[in-house]
C-alpha cells in the first residue's frame, strides 16, 4: 500500500511517500480499515520532530485521525462489519491496569495513539480494535469523518464533561483558529452558550464570527481582560479554555468570575507558567486539565454531532502525497479548521 512515513526525526522533508507491507490482523478483535481520509493535528508534527520524547518504532507512518470503510474483521468480531463507513477513536490501552478495566484507557499509563505508539492514518490501511471503529455522524464526507474526532473528543470532555458548560453561560476562548478551539466555538453556540474568542488575527477573528462568535478580541491591539470585564459589567466569564498557557495564564484567571472554571489540554506558549493562587482560592476556581477522552465521550460527540447538524471546519484538502505540505501549512499556523488528507476517492 502506499503510506507516508518518517525514517528518522526532523523536518517536513523526512517525510517519505512510499510502498509498504498492507497491516494485517494479528490479535483477535482486530479489524483492517481502508482509509478514505486523515486529518492532521500537532501531535504529529511533534512526533515527527521527536519531540514527544517517546520510543518509537522506525520506518513510522502518522496519523491519528482517520475515517474509511471496514475491509476485514477478526473472526470472533460482531460490533463491525465489513463495509461499513467509520471514523476512529484513536486510543487503546493495556487492557489491564485499573483505568483500562474500568473503561477508561485513554487515562492508562501505557495508552498508544494512532500515529503515535502505533502505525497512524497518513496510509492506505490501517489496523485497530473493533471497539475504536464509530460509525461516521448522518450525512458526513469521509473527510469531515477524518476531520472531528480527535479535537472532538479533546473539547468534548473540556467543556462538557469536566466544566459542564450551560446555556446561557460566557465562555472565553484563548487563541481561535486551531481545531480545538473552532470546534469548541461551534459546539458552545450550539447548546446555548455566549462565546468571546481572542486571536492576534483579525482575520480569524471575523472567520470565528462568522462561525457564531458573539465577540472577538485582538489581542495585539487591546488588553482582553479589560474588554473581557466591559463585554461582562465586571462580572467575568464562566468557563476560559486556555491551551496556550504561557504569559497568557495568568490573565485567563483573571478573566474568570467567581466560581469560574478554567479547562487546559495544552500549553503552547509555554508550559511554566506564573501562577496566581490567590485568584484560585479567592474566587473558588476551578481548572480541569484533560487530554483525549473517553469512548462514551466520543459516543455522545457523535450523537451530538448528529443532532445539532453542526459540520467540521475544513481548511484544505491535500492528497496524501503532499503530506508534507499539509504539515507546512499547520507549522505555521496558517490554517483554520482542520487540514485533511484525501486518501482514497
Ligand atoms: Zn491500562
Amino acid at each position: 500500500m502506499k503510506a507516508v512515513r518518517i525514517h528518522q526525526h526532523g523536518g517536513s522533508n523526512q517525510l517519505r511517500y512510499e510502498d509498504t507491507a498492507e497491516p494485517t490482523i494479528a490479535w483477535p478483535g482486530e479489524v483492517i480499515v481502508k482509509l478514505k481520509a486523515a486529518a492532521l493535528n500537532h501531535i504529529d508534527i511533534w512526533t515527527r520532530l521527536g519531540a514527544t520524547g517517546m520510543a518509537i518504532p522506525m520506518p513510522h507512518i502518522l496519523g491519528a485521525d482517520g475515517a474509511g470503510v471496514v475491509v476485514q474483521v477478526d473472526a470472533d468480531v460482531k460490533s463491525v462489519k465489513t463495509g461499513e463507513r467509520v471514523c476512529l477513536y484513536p486510543f487503546t490501552g493495556c487492557r489491564e491496569c485499573e483505568f483500562c478495566r474500568t473503561g477508561r484507557d485513554f487515562m492508562c499509563i501505557h495508552v498508544k495513539a494512532l500515529g503515535e505508539k502505533l502505525d497512524g492514518t497518513y496510509a492506505e490501511y490501517v489496523k485497530l480494535p473493533a471497539e475504536n471503529c464509530f460509525p461516521i455522524p448522518a450525512g458526513f464526507s469521509f473527510a469531515e469523518g477524518a476531520a472531528f474526532p480527535l479535537v472532538g473528543i479533546t473539547l468534548w470532555r473540556m467543556l462538557i464533561t469536566n466544566a459542564l458548560l450551560k446555556p446561557g453561560e460566557t465562555l472565553l476562548i484563548i487563541g481561535i483558529g486551531g481545531g480545538v478551539a473552532s470546534a469548541a466555538l461551534q459546539v458552545a453556540k450550539k447548546i446555548g452558550a455566549r462565546v468571546i474568542v481572542t486571536s492576534g488575527s483579525d482575520e480569524k477573528l471575523e472567520r470565528a464570527k462568522n462561525l457564531g462568535a458573539d465577540h472577538g478580541i485582538n489581542h495585539r491591539k487591546s488588553d482582553f481582560n479589560v474588554d473581557v470585564s466591559k463585554l461582562t459589567e465586571g462580572r467575568g466569564v464562566d468557563v476560559v479554555l486556555d491551551c496556550v498557557a504561557g504569559e497568557v495564564w495568568q490573565k485567563s484567571l483573571a478573566a474568570l468570575a467567581r466560581g469560574g472554571r478554567l479547562v487546559t489540554c495544552g500549553a503552547t506558549a509555554g508550559g511554566q507558567p506564573r501562577d496566581d493562587l490567590s485568584a484560585i482560592f479567592t474566587k473558588h476556581l476551578k481548572i480541569y486539565g484533560s487530554t483525549l477522552g473517553s469512548r462514551e465521550d466520543f459516543r455522545q460527540l457523535i450523537s451530538f454531532l448528529t443532532v445539532s447538524g453542526i459540520r467540521p471546519i475544513i481548511d484544505r484538502i491535500f492528497p496524501l502525497k503532499q503530506a508534507a505540505g499539509a504539515q507546512r501549512r499547520m507549522e505555521e499556523a496558517k490554517q483554520f479548521g482542520k487540514i485533511v488528507l484525501q486518501i482514497s476517492d
